[in-house]
């Protein structure tokens, strides 16, 4: 049944070429399943479901794309993990076996992405909801908060040069700007980076990727992906681009949603809470280390929820020097993940069937 399914996708999916011999994913419960999703799926309001239902058109007619990717080291030896994500898109979440890395494969190609960024992420993900205004404010406290944070942890001198990618409305780059810093930021989302320019005042928010900041012909003293690198297409050539935009001294801070801390801390066990298919990568510690470190960077302080710095390196692992044993150790804790989360799934699963499962959830509410 899953492969007619799956059949009738791929017919329904531009660009994808893969063997589908009735190999079913890790996580059996994340199985493809025609797009339904599951029970303790994201709520989200009218705007997301319009936009989701545009992106699933989209796909269907073949505007987005999808490719297959092979891994960062090269290797095409994978597990598959899941294949739905959140949304119910399309979504298969694969490991390398050869050095843990996980990612998405087959993913949509780097130009259906851009088109997606500019038109649909922030609504489909149920950011717009609220309305554009309160966004803006609740980003201008985060924006804060980040840059207390990166000023606590980072000794950066007068007028140091910020860039950020992924920088959204610019909310993060502002407290930066009036500290003196000369601060740049792009971002695929045309309507935030429109707006943020107007709101923030700052001048050099730029609708695009790392080439934007490449054309400012500035050097950074240090490089800001929050929550960015997980997002992108080509992580050595972006990375390797970022490298060269970096004074020798530059330090470059990653934080991405690390897979060996947020299923446990953030997602109550349920790797659900993790894929959505903006997410082209996957990390741990070790599999960002490894990564980075063959794109000329050395890390400096970094940890599983993944807030981490690095500084721009001389040297450049090869890749072959795979990182020792991760593929085992991230698909030991993606089990232990599930089986902590199984019991909860079955419950509420036998509630949906018995028709309760709002009437207990309301009591719980209550009693909490
Ligand atoms: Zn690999």
């Amino acid at each position: 049944m899953i492969l007619i399914l799956k059949s009738k996708l791929m017919k329904n999916i531009k660009g994808i070429n893969i063997n589908l011999v009735g190999c079913k994913p890790m996580i059996r419960r994340l199985a493809w399943n025609d797009g339904k999703i599951q029970p303790r799926t994201l709520k989200v309001g009218h705007k997301a479901r319009e936009a989701i239902k545009k992106i699933k058109q989209k796909i269907v007619t073949g505007e987005y794309e999808f490719e297959n990717v092979s891994c960062f080291c090269g290797s095409c030896d994978d597990m598959v993990i899941s294949e739905i994500d959140r949304y119910g898109f399309y979504y298969p979440l694969a490991i390398c076996k050869r050095c843990g890395l996980i990612r998405a494969n087959p993913r949509m190609t780097k130009a259906s992405y851009i088109k997606f960024y500019a038109e649909e992420y922030r609504n489909a993900y149920g950011e717009s909801d609220s309305g554009v205004a309160k966004l803006f404010e609740y980003r201008i406290n985060q924006g804060k908060q980040r840059y207390n944070y990166l000023v606590k942890h980072v000794d950066l001198p007068a007028k140091a040069v910020v860039f950020e990618v992924g920088c959204d409305f610019g909310t993060a780059l502002l407290p930066f700007a009036e500290a003196g810093y000369d601060v740049y930021g792009c971002d695929y989302g045309v309507e935030h980076i429109e707006y943020g320019r107007k709101k923030t005042g700052l001048k050099n928010l730029f609708i695009g990727g790392v080439e934007k900041l490449i054309e400012t012909n500035k050097k950074a003293d240090i490089v800001v992906l929050h929550h960015v690198l997980e997002h992108f297409c080509d992580l050595e050539g972006e990375l390797i681009a970022i490298r060269k935009i970096m004074k020798p001294r530059g330090l470059i801070y990653i934080a991405v949603p690390g897979t060996l801390w947020w299923i446990n801390n953030i997602c109550g066990a349920d790797i659900m809470g993790l894929l959505q298919n903006a997410h082209t990568y996957q990390f741990s510690l070790g599999s960002l280390t490894y990564v980075m470190e063959c794109c000329g960077f050395k890390l400096i302080h970094g940890n599983e929820k993944i807030d981490s710095f690095f500084k721009v390196d001389n040297v450049f692992r090869k890749k072959q020097l795979i990182p020792d044993m991760e593929f085992q150790r991230v698909v030991s804790y993606l089990k232990r993940m599930e089986r902590k989360y199984l019991p909860k799934y079955y419950l509420i699963k036998c509630l949906e069937i018995l028709g309760i499962k709002k009437m207990i959830k309301n009591m719980w509410q209550k009693r909490c």
